[in-house]
């Protein structure tokens, strides 16, 4: 069964549904910011509370940062929730109690667009937080699964973040977005997660020594730049290219240096060309027919 009823931007509500707390900003960000201008209401969510990203700090400790970090992001990219869940970085399991976890969450924000990770995505806790969408897309319209949490009136389509995994399938490029107009905005919600990108992400990668001082603002968004947007976003917008000719025009296409790529699932609800129009309304108009 299928149900989507067109609604203004002011009435679209988006959920993004990321493993770890900055994973809905880093992939989804640029998303996020068109649909808070367009005056959509955006909820980003990171399933686990990210207590395992650090070389130094205890988990505890860890937790308690990452969540103020997130509430930072949210600010910036002005959006009307980021919440933390309380799983424990690279615990969360795909079982009935996280089936029913996410259903209910899905179910109680009663977004028209949910955007998620591939299941073939690189961390466990991703490919779970993936599975665990998957799993719950038809049992979102189910009366009898999780009789507590009502049903709401629009069944959400359902979009994967973008990956660079060849197998089983490189992902497809459905929604293809520039998002150069964006990135400052997004640099400095990227920022607040400081403990990550300025600390773990940059041990992890043997970058600490070219981590940037706090105060220099400008020089640790080119940090990111540099190790993060380049390779993810503007890497992008050089393999979907002809995508993004078909959405911009070859002119305009052509000056995209960055670009975010979602791809439709096949198990949620299956928007027709002439309601992409009003789902993604940011688009160029009339590029779905
Ligand atoms: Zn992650």
């Amino acid at each position: 069964m299928g149900y989507m009823r067109k609604v203004s931007a002011n009435d679209l509500r988006v959920m993004i549904i990321g493993a770890h707390p900055d994973d809905p900003d880093i992939t989804g960000g640029g998303l996020a910011l068109n649909f808070v201008r367009a005056g959509a209401t955006v909820k980003l969510v990171a399933m686990c509370n990210g207590d395992k990203g650090h070389m130094s700090m205890t988990s505890a400790e860890l937790a308690v940062r990452r969540r103020g970090e997130a509430q930072r992001s949210k600010a910036v990219l002005g959006v009307a929730d980021y919440l933390v869940m309380d799983h424990h970085d690279c615990e969360i399991e795909v079982n009935l109690e996280t089936r029913r976890e996410m259903t209910r969450l899905i179910r109680g924000f009663a977004p028209h667009l949910v955007f998620t990770h591939r299941t073939c995505d690189y961390h466990a806790d991703h490919r779970a937080v993936g599975t665990l969408v998957m799993d719950s897309a038809y049992l979102l319209g189910v009366p009898l699964w999780c009789q507590e949490t009502p049903i709401p009136s629009v069944k959400p389509a359902i979009y994967f973040l973008r990956d660079a995994f060849t197998k089983p399938s490189e992902m497809r490029p459905d929604i293809v977005l520039g998002v150069d107009a964006e990135m400052d905005q997004l640099l400095e919600a990227l920022c607040a997660h400081e403990s990550q990108f300025f600390e773990w992400l940059a041990f992890d990668k043997g970058l600490l020594s070219e981590v940037p001082p706090r105060e220099q603002l400008e020089a640790r968004k080119a940090f990111i730049v540099k190790h993060w947007m380049i390779p993810r976003k503007g890497h992008d917008a050089q393999r979907f290219r002809e995508r993004l000719a078909e959405v911009y025009g070859q002119g305009q296409a052509e000056r995209i240096n960055f670009a975010e790529v979602y791809e439709l699932s096949e198990y949620g609800y299956q928007p027709g060309r002439d309601e992409l129009g009003w789902l993604f309304p940011f688009l160029p108009q009339g590029v779905f027919g």
